[in-house]
């Protein structure tokens, strides 16, 4: 996995909606909104609602969205150097995640998705 990643990502907090700076979509640049993963892989490839939806394969499993297919919630740990695993998530970073908004605030240079 991608270290350097990591260290870009910054550290997050949880009492507010700020996002971890390297908190982006890596497809579009998208920030400042929810972002899902690849469920179970160590693959940091942070992508934003309408890229994950634009696969075609995602279905909606759960209204909260926190999970879309094979993604599930991108929840950064609170060091922002990995991710919580989907069902061990802590309730603060979870409700962290559920604050978040569903499209971009604004837009961040797009990074190349590590797969
Ligand atoms: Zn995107």
């Amino acid at each position: 996995m991608s270290d350097r990643f990591f260290d870009s990502l910054g550290t997050a907090d949880y009492s507010s909606i700020r996002v971890p700076d390297g908190y982006s979509c890596c497809e579009c640049g998208a920030a400042g909104c929810k972002l899902w993963r690849p469920y179970q892989t160590f693959a940091v490839r942070l992508r934003c609602l309408p890229c994950v939806i634009k696969d075609g394969d995602a279905t909606v499993s759960n209204h909260r969205l926190h999970s879309i297919g094979w993604n599930v919630a991108a929840i950064p740990t609170v060091e922002g150097d990995t991710y919580w695993g989907y069902t061990s998530s802590p309730q603060d970073a979870v409700d962290w995640w559920d604050r978040l908004p569903f499209h971009a605030t604004h837009y961040r240079g797009v990074r190349t998705c590590v797969s």
